[in-house]
């Protein structure tokens, strides 16, 4: 691992940066207290392409596949991409909104982009994921949580129920809360599964 701060004006340096223009700022005061997991993956259930980051940049030929013709007009982001292999792409600054939960609400609040993470996993909605990214995810969340006030992490289903299903059953929250230990924000759906 490179020496060296971990972070630049919310930009976590393990991460390859690929800016997107799909951000906003934060209302003012807006702690980020909360971590949004999603799944994605272009087309979907299939892995490796360049089609999520071409996506979050405005750059997806949405003649490419059938499935694009729904997303043209779509200006979308999230914070972090991470792969199937773990490497991961940041797109937009941790002190910067991104658009990744739209109509989403918390514990009452409304809006969960305006004081949330966002978090992709390459994926699919019902299918399981690799270990080098919970590996990845737990690294980044435990850099999270030593940078911003984190309090929580959610599955977007969570935020936006019958709206949204990522990303799914096929993700292990208690294997991620084993993969954190010490030092984690709350997975109420892992403590959910608790006997
Ligand atoms: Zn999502």
């Amino acid at each position: 691992m490179a020496r060296g701060p971990r972070w630049h004006d919310g930009w976590w340096r393990p991460a390859r940066a690929c800016p997107s223009p799909n951000f906003g700022p934060r209302p003012p005061g807006a702690a980020v207290t909360l971590v949004v997991v999603h799944s994605i993956s272009l087309p979907p259930g299939e892995y490796g392409g360049d089609d999520v980051e071409q996506l979050f940049t405005n750059r997806l030929d949405c003649a490419a596949h059938p499935y694009y013709a729904g997303l043209r007009g779509l200006a979308v982001s999230a914070h972090f991409f991470i792969r199937r292999d773990g490497a991961t792409l940041q797109f937009v600054s941790c002190e910067q909104r991104a658009w990744h939960a739209g109509a989403s609400r918390w514990r009452g609040r409304e809006n969960c982009n305006d004081w949330s993470i966002g978090i992709e996993l390459e994926g699919l909605e019902g299918r399981g994921f690799e270990a080098s990214q919970y590996r990845q995810l737990a690294t980044l969340l435990r850099a999270l949580v030593g940078r911003y006030p984190i309090e929580e992490a959610v599955g977007h289903e969570d935020v936006a129920p019958g709206r949204k299903a990522d990303p799914g059953p096929g993700f292990d929250w208690t294997g991620l809360q084993r993969a954190l230990r010490r030092r984690r924000p709350r997975l109420p759906r892992a403590d959910a599964t608790r006997p």
